[in-house]
């Protein structure tokens, strides 16, 4: 066991959402140190143990001094002040732990869902969520026996060989790919590093199902680390209420939205993003689950289309959809960019506002962790104004369990899903 892990105490007052599970302290919140053993400042990357401004002992953290987030907690466990050590046995146990805490979830949610899936039939989720799952800076998705992670801070970033050594011994995986191709890791002093495998053969997109709907990811040269696991329950919902609807999926990416309404008897699916390559694979995805995309008959019926979803949406009428789904890509990136990012959303859903009719359904959707629930509440409650629609709320959705979201870490949110039916015009 390593006990030269260098100490450093907080600002009094400091511990209290320590103490209650929030996994970050700002720079400003630190008083002293860290110290090594000897009284000597230790700047470097790295673990520290981490007390309170009163000296009680609160847990482990990894410590980036040149960052605004210097400390990210990644153990509260009392017993760790004499001795902790981060090896490939410590992932290991936590791979397992959250595999097991996730899986059984991932069999009822799919049990629950009844007709297209059986609990087999989800095959993918986030193992690894970040802090939010105490292993700050890192991402593991799994697509059945294929895992492919991201390092986004710089004190994981020395554990690289520690974790795929673990993810081989813990899982016996097909293949581990990484994905640190991230510009995110800049704000860490870190580069954005081209696609690895790290184990294993890749010869193509991976297959995997969710909900019993299969899909490929291209897991090398696809946004993320290959699909947004993360929209699984609200393509679900989709699926649900799409019977006999005209669905118009906007921002598709490779599909998944407007597959699950196809597989659900909609009469008309419209597919449209502006990657090529998105829609080869969306296409690739309705073909795999037995949709006849490429009969004559069901060119109307089924069409994928590349263009600007700004310059799509110019050339439709009012009422030629009965649901719209609205996924855009993360509009805020920075704090400088929420201004923006808000008229983008409020413009965006303007649009698509506009073009319900009474009785028309609107699914969507914000990715930006920086604007919250209750931001894009208003944004919503603003554009229908403006739009003039009385619009309900059928349901709200945020990122699935595996996702994890932690009550003690609000900032942990990031998706929010607003499944909006238009009942008149004011
Ligand atoms: N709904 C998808 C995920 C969407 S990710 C799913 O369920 O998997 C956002 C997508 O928006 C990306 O595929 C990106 O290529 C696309 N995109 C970004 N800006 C766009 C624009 N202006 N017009 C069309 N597509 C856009």
């Amino acid at each position: 066991m390593n006990n030269r892990i260098p100490k450093l105490w907080l600002r009094n007052g400091r511990e209290t959402p320590v103490l209650a599970g929030h996994p970050w302290i700002f720079s400003k919140g630190i008083e002293t140190g860290p110290v090594n053993e000897d009284g000597k400042p230790a700047r470097e990357v790295g673990l520290v143990k981490v007390y309170s401004g009163g000296k009680n002992f609160l847990g482990i953290g990894m410590y980036n001094p040149n960052t605004s987030i210097a400390l990210r907690m990644i153990s509260l466990n009392k017993d760790d002040e004499n001795g902790f050590k981060v090896d490939s046995d410590f992932f290991v146990r936590k791979f397992k732990s959250l595999e097991n805490a996730k899986k059984e979830f991932l069999a009822a949610h799919s049990a629950r869902h009844g007709a297209l899936a059986s609990p087999a039939e989800t095959t993918s989720y986030r193992l690894v969520n970040a802090d939010a799952d105490w292993l700050p800076g890192l991402i593991i998705d799994r697509y059945e026996n294929v895992f492919v992670f991201q390092i986004h801070t710089a004190a994981m970033d020395k554990y690289r060989e520690l974790i795929v050594e673990a993810l081989r011994d813990a899982f016996d995986p097909e293949a581990i790919v990484e994905r640190s191709d991230i510009e995110s890791r800049k704000s860490d002093g870190m580069e954005s590093l081209p696609v690895n495998i790290h184990y294993g053969k890749v010869d193509g997109p991976v297959k995997f199902s969710e909900n019993g709907v299969k899909f490929l990811a291209d897991v090398l040269k696809g946004q993320k680390t290959g699909f947004f696991l993360d929209q699984r329950e609200a393509r679900k919902k989709v699926g649900d209420i799409s019977h006999g609807k005209r669905v118009l999926n906007l921002f598709s990416y490779t599909g998944g939205f407007g597959l699950y309404a196809a597989l659900n008897g909609a009469k008309k699916v419209t597919t449209v993003d502006s990657s090529e390559s998105a829609l080869e694979l969306a296409q690739e995805n309705f073909r795999l689950n037995g949709i006849k995309i490429d009969d004559k008959k069901n060119f109307e019926k089924y069409d994928f289309v590349c263009a600007d979803v700004f310059d799509f949406l110019s050339d439709i009428k009012i009422g030629d959809y009965d649901i719209i789904v609205c996924d855009p890509p993360a509009f805020a990136k920075s704090n400088d960019k929420i201004d923006e990012a808000k008229k983008a959303y409020t413009s965006i859903n303007r649009r698509c506002m506009d073009l319900l009719s009474p009785g028309g359904i609107l699914v969507t959707c914000s990715c930006s962790g920086r604007i919250t629930q209750e931001d894009f509440r208003e944004i919503l409650k603003f554009t229908a104004g403006r739009s003039k629609k009385d619009m309900r709320i059928l349901c709200s959705l945020t990122q699935p369990f595996d996702h994890t979201e932690r009550v003690s870490f609000s900032e942990g949110r990031y998706l929010k899903t607003f499944v909006l039916q238009c009942l008149d015009n004011f």
